[in-house]
C-alpha cells in the first residue's frame, strides 16, 4: 500500500500545526513513519487519503464501538444542526441523555456533562477535594486520566511519596500533591495512605487500565482498593472514559461488582462527538456549582449536537442486549486466531483482554503494570505494526495502546485481520 498522499498531507500540517497533529499519538512517533490522513469512513473500515481501505482497531481511541458513521447518530447530529448548534441555555436533550446513562450505570444518582475526558477527570478531582476538603490524590503510574496538571506525574526514582512532574509547564506545586501507585500493588496504596493519614481525597484508577496497553485488575484489586478508601474517608474514582458503555451497559462497575464514589465518562458517551461526563451520588453531586460551592462550568457543555449524538449511541447500546456479548465473541475469536499465528514463530508475546479491549505485548512475562508494559520489545512491536499496515489493518500506533474492537466487524473482517497477522509474524523474528 502507499502512502503517498498522507505523507505529503503530515508535510503540510507540519508547517501550521505542532508536531503536524491536535494530538501527539496520531503522530506514529512511537512506531516511525508519517501518519495516515483520513478521509473518510464507514462502519469499520477507514479511507485514507491515497485511497486504502483499512480494517480500523483503533475505532477513534473507543468511541466508535457500533462502527463509523452509524446512521442513527450521524441523522440525529444532521437533524439537530438545522436547529441551531449551540444556544448556551439548557435543552430537554440533556435531561433526556442524563435519565439514560442514570438508569444503565449503576451506583450513580446525577450526571454533569463536559467536553471532553480530560475535562471530566479534572472536574471529578476538584469535586472530590472539595467534598472532603483534602488535598491529596493517588493515581497509578501507567493510567492516563487526561492532559490536566495533576495527573502527568510519574515516579522519579525513589519518589515513592511525592510524585514528580513529566511534563515541563506542570508546578511542583501540583505535582506534590499526586501520590503514585503501582497498578495491582495494594500494599503499595495501603503504605501510601498510612504516610498521609488523612489527607487523600481521592484514589483515581482506570478499573480495566487502557493505556499502557490493556491490563486488568487483579482478582481482588479493585475491592481492595474499595476498603481502602472506605477506611481511610478517600473517594474512589473510576475513571471510566474508556471502559464506560464498551465492557457493559454499566461498564467496569457492573462487571467486576464494585462501586466507585465518582465515575467519568467519555470516548463512547459522545458517539464520536466531544463528550465527557462525571457523575456519582446526589450528595456528591449536589456539592458542584451552582447547588453547591465545587465550580465547574463550560460554553459548550452539553451542547446539541454532541447530546443528540450520545443520546442515539447509549440508546442503541441499551436495547441491543446482545452487543457486549457479540463483542466478547469477536474479540475471543480475534484473540485466539492471533495466538494460532504467533505460536507458529517462536516470538515471545503476552496478549492481554476484557471484553473488546484487546493488546498484544512482545513480553515474555505477564503484563500487570507499567513496569512490565515498559518490557515489551518496542522493535519488534514496529515490525508488526508497519506490517499489519502494508495488510491494510490499522492498529494503534504506540505498544502502550490497546486496540478497541467494534461490532461493525465481521467475521470476515477478523478472518483477513488474522491472515494479516499471519503473514507479518513470520518477519518478526
Ligand atoms: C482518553 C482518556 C482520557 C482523556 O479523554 P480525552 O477526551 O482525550 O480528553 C481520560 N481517561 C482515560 C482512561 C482515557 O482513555
Amino acid at each position: 500500500m502507499l502512502y503517498q498522499r498522507s505523507s505529503r498531507l503530515f508535510a503540510e500540517a507540519s508547517q501550521v500545526i505542532p508536531g503536524g497533529v491536535n494530538s501527539p499519538v496520531r503522530a506514529f512517533k512511537a512506531v516511525g513513519g508519517t501518519p495516515i490522513f483520513i478521509k473518510e469512513a464507514k462502519g469499520p473500515y477507514l479511507y485514507d487519503e491515497d485511497d486504502n481501505r483499512l480494517i480500523d482497531y483503533i475505532n477513534s481511541w473507543g468511541p466508535m464501538i457500533l462502527g463509523h458513521a452509524y446512521g442513527p447518530v450521524v441523522n440525529a447530529v444532521i437533524e439537530r444542526a438545522k436547529k441551531g448548534t449551540s444556544f448556551g441555555a439548557p435543552t430537554a436533550l440533556e435531561t433526556e441523555i442524563a435519565t439514560l446513562a442514570v438508569a444503565m450505570v449503576p451506583n450513580i444518582d446525577k450526571i454533569r456533562f463536559v467536553n471532553s475526558g480530560t475535562e471530566a477527570c479534572m472536574s471529578a478531582v476538584r469535586l472530590a477535594r472539595g467534598y472532603t476538603k483534602r488535598d491529596k490524590i493517588i493515581k497509578f503510574a501507567g493510567c492516563y486520566h487526561g492532559h490536566s496538571d495533576s495527573f502527568l506525574i510519574q515516579a522519579g526514582s525513589g519518589a515513592v511519596t511525592f510524585g514528580t512532574p513529566n511534563s515541563p509547564g506542570v508546578t511542583q506545586g501540583t505535582a506534590q500533591d499526586t501520590l503514585l501507585a503501582k497498578y495491582n500493588d495494594l500494599d503499595n496504596v495501603a503504605a501510601l495512605f498510612k504516610a498521609n493519614p488523612n489527607s487523600v481525597a481521592a484514589i483515581i484508577i482506570e478499573p480495566v487500565a487502557g493505556n499502557m496497553g490493556c491490563i486488568p485488575p487483579s482478582k481482588g484489586f479493585l475491592e481492595g482498593l474499595r476498603s481502602l478508601c472506605d477506611a481511610n474517608g478517600t473517594l474512589l474514582i473510576f475513571d471510566e472514559v474508556m471502559t464506560g458503555f464498551r465492557l457493559a451497559k454499566g461498564g467496569a462497575q457492573e462487571l467486576f461488582g464494585v462501586k466507585a464514589d465518582i465515575v467519568t465518562f467519555g470516548k463512547v458517551i459522545g458517539g464520536g462527538l466531544p463528550v465527557g461526563a462525571f457523575a456519582g451520588r446526589h450528595e456528591i453531586m449536589d456539592y458542584l456549582a451552582p447547588s453547591g460551592p465545587v465550580y465547574q462550568a463550560g460554553t459548550l457543555s452539553g451542547n446539541p449536537l454532541a447530546m443528540a449524538a450520545g443520546l442515539e449511541m447509549l440508546k442503541a447500546l441499551n436495547t441491543d442486549s446482545a452487543i457486549y456479548q457479540r463483542l466478547d465473541e469477536k474479540t475471543t475469536y480475534l484473540e485466539k486466531g492471533i495466538r494460532e499465528k504467533l505460536d507458529t514463530t517462536g516470538v515471545v508475546y503476552t496478549i492481554n483482554r476484557v471484553g473488546s479491549m484487546i493488546s498484544v505485548h512482545f513480553d515474555a512475562t505477564p503484563v500487570t503494570d507499567f513496569s512490565t508494559a515498559a518490557n515489551g520489545d518496542n522493535e519488534t512491536f514496529k515490525k508488526f505494526f508497519h506490517g499489519l499496515l502494508q495488510e491494510g489493518v490499522y492498529i494503534a500506533p504506540s505498544a502502550y495502546e490497546t486496540w478497541f474492537i467494534t461490532d461493525a466487524l465481521t467475521y470476515e473482517d477478523i478472518d483477513y485481520t488474522i491472515e494479516a497477522v499471519g503473514k507479518v509474524a513470520n518477519n518478526l523474528k
